[in-house]
């Protein structure tokens, strides 16, 4: 699907909707690492003074006051450094909240494709991991590398005012190792984005294998599980260690850097204090810059190593932000109002994967009102049919036209909101029954919720229970059977109210008891609602408008029940087949 470039979002959007309403906040944090730093840097120079003037010309009053002064300072920074650390870890924190909404409200208005492809534990690791990484860019990491830079050049100033040769002498080892540490790092950012990857796998698989606990005990694949996961935390491991050993030579590094450095000063500043030209304080403030200085760079191993892993984990963001919403289809003009519900498909063809049909040149008309039941073997491409009707999915060629219209350019709120579905494991939330049933219309009164809870036979459970609709499900309630959960689901539709309707294999879960209890109720949800039935039991459909018998995504046979069964044909031999069990 085309999409039109500039409405792209980029992390650098993303970035500038979220930190520049904040930089009130970011420049006074700016602000207080330029203080901070620059009374830091009042130690070195005290300490000259200290030598060359304070202790040879023996005045009390001097030394006192010069220790005030370096006491102010020290209470100074200390001060601007508390306030800056609160400050931007407020502000890091802010920007991960900020950028985890985004992405998840990015992520759930994704077409349903992106769904099948990719494991919602990896999704959830995108949302809460590869996010965290973006902390330090404006946390500590920023902090250190703005304060860094700016004391290393002013040190640097400094040196040279003291000594531009024994700085020169200085600047050459540290050239040489800033260049190697970039070089190493630019190796270790594919590191850390892999690092993301094995993460989200890891995750992805563990979430699956929780949720999946029953089927993996069912067939003793406990252990199984165990070696996979060992092998996904190994790999982790590995990873891990690649990137230690890359930031740990970058900071040994700069440590055999820094004692060369200092030996070789030793020598020179010791040669030139004896032949007279430089002072003792001058030597010992030199030193003291000179550690001023290099620390940064070498601090730089470790801040280096958290901005490539944020730099990865906002690659990976990106690539998320990037993948098209299926609300960008510009051609999604048309905003419906009230519809009837007539739904046309005029030689729909589908494919997954290029090449491979899955549903060929379907063709029927499903008047306003109707009930259409799709029936056909496991894997004939019914739910994909169904999914089609839905907009879940968009047909390659041929139309779909509702009232009229081109489904493909109907916007999807004004479609949905008028659509209702019903599949077989129907979801429900964590929560109570009540928000289960009133969650596509939260504003829905209490004689609305009453009367399809009523309708879709869920009082006759929840009856039982001391606090009835409002009984907890799920983790910290009640567990509820499939035919139960089901009522809900159908409770949960007949109070949306849609015009259209799709119950994929809704009753399947049903005991034969529930069924029947449900069957008169369904009945009443269907009435004046185009619906589409998929259903295993043909009981289901006897009585729907028309039958389409669908095999290889193929429309075989269509009609309703009693033509169907004269016909002897393939429909005949699906319900024969099935009143035999
Ligand atoms: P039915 O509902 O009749 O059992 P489906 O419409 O679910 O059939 O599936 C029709 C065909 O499409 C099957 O061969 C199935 O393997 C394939 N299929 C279904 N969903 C996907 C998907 N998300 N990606 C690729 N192939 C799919
Ligand atoms: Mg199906």
């Amino acid at each position: 699907m085309a999409r039109p470039k500039e409405r792209r979002v980029t992390i650098r959007q993303v970035f500038t909707t979220i930190i520049w309403p904040r930089r009130k906040h970011l420049f006074l944090g700016l602000f207080l690492i330029v203080i901070s730093r620059l009374a830091s840097l009042v130690l070195p120079g005290a300490s000259k003074y200290l030598v060359d003037d304070v202790i040879p010309s023996n005045d009390l009053n001097m030394l006192k006051w010069l220790i005030l002064a370096v006491v102010a300072a020290i209470v100074v920074q200390s001060l601007t450094s508390y306030a800056l650390t609160q400050i931007l870890s407020v502000e890091a924190q802010h920007l991960i909240a900020k950028l985890r909404s985004q992405v998840q409200k990015h992520i759930i208005k994704l077409p349903i494709r992106y769904f099948d492809n990719a494991k919602t534990g990896e999704l959830v690791s995108r949302i809460m991991t590869d996010v965290e990484g973006v902390r330090n860019l404006v946390g500590t990491g920023f902090a250190q590398m703005v304060g860094g830079i700016l004391t290393a050049v002013i040190s640097l100033v400094l040196l040279i005012s003291i000594s531009p040769m024994m700085t020169l002498y200085v600047l050459l080892p540290v050239v040489i190792f800033g260049l190697v540490s970039l070089k190493a790092f630019g190796r270790i950012r594919p590191i850390f984005r892999e690092r993301g990857k094995i993460n989200a796998q890891v995750t992805g698989r563990l979430t699956e294998t929780l949720g999946g606990i029953r089927v993996i005990k069912g067939f003793n694949a406990e252990n199984q599980e165990i070696k996979t996961f060992e092998k996904g935390v190994d790999e982790l491991f590995q990873n891990v260690k690649a990137s230690l050993t890359a930031t740990s030579f970058v900071t040994s590094a700069g440590a055999l850097l820094l004692g060369l450095a200092s030996a070789g000063i030793m020598g020179i500043g010791g040669y030139m204090i004896m032949e007279g030209q430089m002072t003792f304080g001058d030597f010992l403030a030199f030193t003291l810059y000179l550690g001023f200085m290099i620390a940064p760079i070498v601090q730089m191993s470790n801040i280096g190593s958290q901005l490539t892993e944020a730099f990865a984990g906002l690659d990976r963001t990106e690539e998320i932000m990037n993948t098209p919403l299926e609300a960008d289809d510009r051609t999604r003009t048309v905003a419906l109002g009230s519809i009837a519900g007539n739904v046309e498909f005029r030689g729909v063809s589908f494919a997954y994967e290029a090449g491979k049909d899955v549903v060929k040149e379907v063709s029927f008309i499903a008047p306003a009102g109707s009930v259409t039941a799709l029936v056909g073997t496991s894997g004939s491409g019914k739910t994909t049919i169904a999914g089609l009707a839905a907009t879940f999915l968009n047909p390659d060629s041929g139309q779909i036209l509702l009232d009229g219209s081109d489904l493909q350019t109907v916007t999807l709120e004004s479609f949905r909101s008028q659509l209702g579905v019903v599949l077989q494991d129907d979801f429900l939330f964590e929560g109570t029954i009540r928000e289960n049933i009133l969650f596509p219309r939260p504003e829905a009164s209490e004689e609305q919720l009453q009367s399809a809870a009523r309708a879709a036979h869920v009082h006759e459970f929840t009856d039982r229970f001391e606090k009835g609709l409002d009984t907890l499900i799920g983790e910290r309630g009640v567990k509820l059977s499939g035919g139960q959960r089901q009522r809900i689901a159908i409770a949960r539709a007949i109070l949306a109210d849609p015009r259209i309707l799709i119950l994929d294999e809704a009753t399947s879960n049903l005991d034969t008891e529930s069924e029947a209890l449900i069957q008169a109720s369904l009945k009443d949800l269907m009435k004046g609602r185009t619906t589409f039935v998929i259903a295993h039991r043909l009981s289901t459909i006897r009585q729907a408008d028309q039958i389409l018998v669908i095999e290889q995504g193929r429309i075989v046979e269509r009609g309703q029940h009693e033509d169907l069964i004269a016909l002897q044909g393939r429909y005949y031999q699906l319900y024969t087949y099935q009143a035999r069990i």
